[in-house]
C-alpha cells in the first residue's frame, strides 16, 4: 500500500485537508468495520474538527482479532521463521514507517495535538528506530546451556509467548505501540494492539505498513475502541498470553484484576509518574538546570509520564531558580500544532483540558503561589490549550505535588538539607524517573543511589535511547520497555534436559 498522502509538505494545513483517513480496524490483513456497525468520532484537539469515524471495537471484534492472532501463532507462519528472516521483514517495516513519515506525523498531530515538528523528529523517528533496533537484535541473542554434569545437557531457551495484547495511551501513540511491537514481534509473537480511543489513527496505519513489509496476515491486528469495551475484553480474554499495558496507575490496577479473573495472563504495567528534579545550590550552572527542567516539563504539553513535575530546589537558590524557570516557560506558549515553529501544542481533548485546569485551581486553593501561566489559552480556536504553568511554594501534601496532572504544570518545592531532599523526593507513590543536580561528585552519586526510581539522571534530564530500559519502581509499574530486557516480557523461559549416555 502506498502512503495515501500526496506531499511535499510542509504546508501542513493543506496536507491535512487532503488526508484520507480510514478508521476501520485491521484484522487478519483486512480493514473491517466494527461488527456492531458502531463507530465514534475522532476529534482533533487542535480546533475541534471532526477527523474521521473510528470503528468502535467491542468484545466480538476482539474475539475475531485474537482468534486471528492465535491462528497465525499456532501455524508458525511468523514464529517459526528464522530470526534472520523476521529481521528482514521488520527492517522493511521500519523503512516503510520512515517512507510514510509525513503522513504518520500529520495523523499524530491532528489526532492528539502535539507540534508537527516533534511528531516528525521524535515520534516517527523513534518508532522506526525502535522497530529496526529489535529487528537487528533478534538474530544476535543466544540462548544458554547450563553447567550440569557430563551425563546431561540442559538447554535454557527463550520461546515466544504466543498472543500478546498491547494496550497503549495517547501521549506518544506510535512510540508506545512500537515499544511493545518491537520486542514482541521480533521474538515471534502475534500482537493484538488496542490504541487509545483518543489517538487511534497512527496505530491503524502502522498495521498496514507492517503488512506491506511482508508481515504475515494475523500476526499484528489493531482494534480501536474504548477502554471499558475493547480494552477490557482484551485484558480478560482467555486466549491472550500476556498484556503489555502502558497507561494510568488506576487502569494498571484493573489489568492485574482482569488477569486474576481470567487466565492469570502475564501483566506488564508501565504506569504514571511524578518525577522529582532535585537541584542543590552547589550546582554552578543554575541556568542550565532551569532550561532543562522547563524543556522536559513542557515538552509534549506536559503529557509525558516522566515529566519532571516536582522540582525540589535548595532554599538559597530557589528565588533565582524560579525567576529563570518562569522566563523559560514563556518560550512554551502554546501555538498552532500545524505550524512548523510551534514548541507546545494542544492538550489531547476537552476532558484532559478540564482535568488540568482543575489541578491549577486546586493548587491555588491549597495555597501554592502561581509564578506564571495558570489559564486556558487559544480558546478562540475551538481547541484545547493551556499556558505553561509554574507554582512556587508548593508542599508535598498538596494535590499538585502528589497526583499526576499530565499537563504543563510544574510544582517548585524548597528544601534545606540533602536528607530532606531525598525524603521529600521519595515520598511519592510513583517511582518512574528522578534527577539530581550537584557539582559534588560524592553527593551526586550518593543521592542518585538513594532516589527510588527506575531511571535517575545526574546533571541532565534529556538523555534517552532505545538501548536502555524504561520503567518504574513502586506504582509506576513493573517490567521494562526498551533495551534487550524487554524480550523478557514477551518470551517464556524453557529448560530442556537431554540425557547423554
Ligand atoms: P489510561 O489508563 O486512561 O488509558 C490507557 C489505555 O488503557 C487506553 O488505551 C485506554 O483505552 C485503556 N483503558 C482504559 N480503561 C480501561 C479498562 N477499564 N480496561 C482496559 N483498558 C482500558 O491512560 P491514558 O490517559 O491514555 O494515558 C496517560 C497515562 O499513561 C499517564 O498516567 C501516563 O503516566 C501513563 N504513561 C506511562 C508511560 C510509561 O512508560 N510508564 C508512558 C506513557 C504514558
Amino acid at each position: 500500500m502506498q502512503s495515501k498522502l500526496n506531499l511535499p509538505a510542509p504546508d501542513w494545513h493543506s496536507a491535512a485537508k487532503s488526508l484520507r483517513i480510514d478508521g476501520r480496524a485491521v484484522i487478519a490483513g483486512q480493514r473491517r468495520a466494527a461488527q456492531s456497525g458502531q463507530s465514534f468520532d475522532s476529534v482533533s484537539p487542535i480546533d475541534g474538527r471532526n477527523l474521521a469515524p473510528v470503528a468502535r471495537g467491542q468484545a466480538a471484534d476482539i474475539d475475531a482479532a485474537v482468534a486471528s492472532c492465535r491462528q497465525a501463532f499456532d501455524d508458525g507462519r511468523w514464529a517459526h521463521q528464522a530470526p534472520a528472516a523476521r529481521k528482514k521483514v521488520l527492517l522493511r517495516f521500519a523503512q516503510n514507517i520512515l517512507a510514510a513519515r509525513d503522513e504518520l506525523a500529520l495523523l499524530e498531530t491532528l489526532d492528539m495535538g502535539k507540534p508537527i515538528r516533534y511528531s516528525l523528529s521524535v515520534d516517527v523517528a523513534a518508532t522506526a528506530r525502535c522497530i529496526a533496533w529489535y529487528a537487528e537484535a533478534v538474530d544476535k541473542v543466544y540462548d544458554e546451556i547450563a553447567p550440569t554434569s557430563r551425563s546431561a545437557l540442559a538447554l535454557i531457551q527463550r520461546e515466544p509467548m504466543g498472543v500478546i495484547g498491547a494496550i497503549v495511551p495517547w501521549n506518544y501513540p506510535m512510540i508506545m505501540a512500537a515499544w511493545k511491537l518491537g520486542p514482541a514481534l521480533a521474538a515471534g509473537n502475534s500482537v493484538m494492539l488496542k490504541p487509545s480511543e483518543k489517538s487511534p489513527l497512527t496505530a491503524l496505519r502502522l498495521a498496514e505498513l507492517a503488512l506491506d513489509a511482508g508481515l504475515p496476515e494475523g500476526v499484528f491486528n489493531v482494534v480501536p475502541g474504548y477502554g471499558h469495551e475493547a480494552g477490557e475484553a482484551l485484558a480478560l480474554h482467555l486466549d491472550v498470553d500476556a498484556i503489555g499495558f502502558t497507561g494510568s496507575t488506576r487502569v494498571g490496577r484493573k489489568m492485574l484484576e482482569y488477569a486474576g479473573r481470567s487466565n492469570l495472563k502475564r501483566v506488564y504495567n508501565e504506569l504514571g509518574g511524578k518525577s522529582a528534579f532535585v537541584v542543590f545550590s552547589d550546582f554552578a550552572d543554575v541556568k542550565r538546570a532551569a532550561v532543562t527542567v522547563a524543556g522536559s516539563m513542557f515538552f509534549n504539553q506536559g503529557e509525558s509520564c516522566n515529566a519532571p513535575s516536582r522540582v525540589f530546589v535548595q532554599r538559597d537558590i530557589a528565588d533565582d531558580f524560579v525567576k529563570l524557570v518562569t522566563a523559560e516557560a514563556a518560550k512554551y506558549e502554546p501555538g498552532d500544532p500545524l505550524n512548523a515553529g510551534t514548541e507546545m501544542g494542544a492538550i489531547v481533548d476537552q476532558t484532559q483540558l478540564t482535568t488540568v485546569l482543575g489541578y491549577i485551581e486546586a493548587g491555588r486553593v491549597e495555597g501554592a503561589r502561581l509564578a506564571c501561566g495558570g489559564a486556558q489559552a487559544r480558546a478562540d480556536t475551538g481547541g484545547c490549550y493551556v499556558q505553561p504553568t509554574v507554582f512556587d511554594g508548593v508542599t508535598n501534601t498538596m494535590r499538585i505535588a502528589r497526583e499526576e496532572i499530565f499537563g504543563p504544570v510544574m510544582s517548585v518545592l524548597r528544601f534545606d538539607t540533602e536528607d530532606e531532599a531525598v525524603a521529600l523526593a521519595n515520598a511519592s507513590s510513583y517511582g518512574l524517573q528522578a534527577s539530581v543536580w550537584s557539582d559534588n561528585l560524592n553527593r551526586a552519586h550518593r543521592v542518585a543511589r538513594r532516589l527510588r526510581a527506575g531511571t535517575v539522571h545526574v546533571n541532565q534530564y534529556d538523555e534517552d535511547d532505545i538501548t536502555v530500559p524504561f520503567g518504574g519502581y513502586k506504582q509506576s509499574g513493573n517490567g521494562r520497555d526498551k533495551s534487550l530486557h524487554a524480550f523478557d516480557k514477551y518470551t517464556e523461559l524453557k529448560t530442556t534436559w537431554i540425557r547423554i549416555d
